[in-house]
């Protein structure tokens, strides 16, 4: 019985399992962690790539009987919540890889930048409008910027809803983030920041935004956060704290 609870979408489709392990890169050093393993349909074709371990980790006690009874010597399951997990608490470097929940997969991508110390590349599913959105295209969201100052994110591919058991109302979009130097170590404040800046989105940011901050950034008053490139934005924090 699937769950609609926990976002269970099963993708049931070998040719995009294979495109998803084949972005990862595995190779035999590597430490892989599966978001939302479900019934293992990833995890089995991940663990045929031969990483050196794969730890998956899984919200849905029944979920979490069936991964177990996968036997591989490799494969850790994990119940415990994505959205908090303590991701670096469990190897020095993982990839991520996921076909995310999308009721929760927002939540679940702001714990793995939060935890971006220990997780340089990761590949995800997303539905198919959020992914674009977190590459930059389309309508930006905080969340946008916020993983794009850290990671380089590329759109891989779309996924018919068709590819899925049972169907998502919506199509999705496979994502790709590599991890690249961080212009400034602040998390939890720069979280605050762009908030901060998109809550009432329309309105302009010198309401926002001290003067001084904006002329110091070379950005006019009139401008609204639509429209701001992602230099800008990490231009105006560092303004916003010197
Ligand atoms: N990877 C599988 C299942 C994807 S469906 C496949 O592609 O076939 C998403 C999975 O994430 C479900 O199994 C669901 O139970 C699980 N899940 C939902 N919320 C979660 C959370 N907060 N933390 C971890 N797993 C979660």
């Amino acid at each position: 019985m699937l769950k609609k609870s926990f976002g269970q979408h099963l993708l049931v489709s070998e040719g995009v399992l294979k495109e998803i392990a084949r972005l990862l890169k595995i190779d035999s050093q590597d430490v892989l962690l599966e978001i939302g393993g479900g019934t293992g349909n990833l995890t089995k074709v991940l663990l045929r790539h031969n990483p050196a371990k794969l730890i998956v980790v899984e919200l849905d006690r029944d979920m979490v009987r069936r991964l177990k009874e996968i036997e591989d010597e490799r494969l850790e399951v994990i119940q415990d919540d994505a959205k908090s997990l303590q991701i670096c608490r469990l190897a020095d470097e993982l990839k991520v890889v996921g076909n995310l929940p999308y009721n929760a997969a927002s939540l679940i991508l702001e714990n793995i930048i939060l935890h971006r110390r220990c997780i340089p590349f990761g590949v995800f599913m997303f539905q198919k409008e959020v992914a674009l959105r977190l590459c930059g295209k389309g309508d930006l969201s905080w969340l946008s910027v916020f993983l794009r100052t850290f990671y380089e994110v590329r759109y891989e591919m779309s996924v018919p809803a068709r590819f899925f058991k049972p169907p998502p109302r919506v199509q999705s979009g496979v994502i790709s983030i590599s991890r690249k130097d961080a212009p400034f170590e602040e998390t939890e404040d720069y979280k605050r920041f762009l908030t901060g800046v998109f809550a009432h989105r329309r309105k302009k940011l010198g309401k926002k935004l001290p003067q001084e901050v904006l002329r110091r950034a070379g950005i006019e008053t009139d401008r609204r956060v639509d429209g701001l490139e992602l230099e800008e934005f990490i231009t105006l924090y560092r303004e916003l704290r010197s």
